[in-house]
């Protein structure tokens, strides 16, 4: 088994006129499917109007700013608004992630950050993962068994089992 480790949270997604990124460029996947980019594009379209499920789980709590656990829990209770958001993190995610699987052919992809506990967020990937890839490139894909114990830097990190079974050093 080869042993590979990537951090895909900078692949460019937006080829122009992307929100800035920490690293310095702009339009990363990161800007768009990391947890703060999700609650700050839900952040820019909060209000009753466009996103009434999570407008009243604002209200109903204090700090009435939502985090990503809000936008999330919204977007499965039918808030239209903050499921296109999600809905665009994951469809950056998966567009990421198949390049992954189509470069590289991995065994299997090992999902590390806090995002992937909440099972609506992983449900919704992997049912995006399940769309445009073919049988010959079939891949397991699985919560890391470290996650949260790891430094949570990346949107999504690829690995095989050997890295992780290193106790995340790459070797
Ligand atoms: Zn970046």
């Amino acid at each position: 088994m080869t042993e590979q480790c990537a951090e895909i949270g900078h692949i460019p997604v937006i080829p122009r006129g992307g929100k800035p990124c920490s690293c310095g460029k702009s339009g990363c996947l990161e800007t768009i499917a990391s947890p703060a980019a999700i609650v700050e594009d839900a952040l820019a379209i909060l209000s009753e109007e466009e996103t009434p499920v999570l407008w009243k789980l604002c209200r109903e709590k204090s700090p009435a700013a939502p985090d990503i656990g809000d936008v999330l829990n919204a977007a499965l209770g039918g808030d239209r608004g903050a499921s296109a958001i999600v809905g665009r993190a994951v469809s950056a995610l998966g567009a990421a992630l198949k390049s992954v699987i189509y470069l590289l052919d991995p065994d299997k992809i090992v999902l590390y950050g806090h995002i992937f506990e909440n099972a609506y967020y992983l449900f919704r990937l992997l049912s995006e993962m399940r769309e445009g890839v073919d049988t010959r490139h079939a891949v397991v894909i699985e919560k890391s068994r470290y996650n949260l114990r790891l430094e949570d830097r990346a949107a999504g990190l690829l690995a095989v089992q050997a890295f992780l079974e290193n106790g995340g050093v790459r070797p």
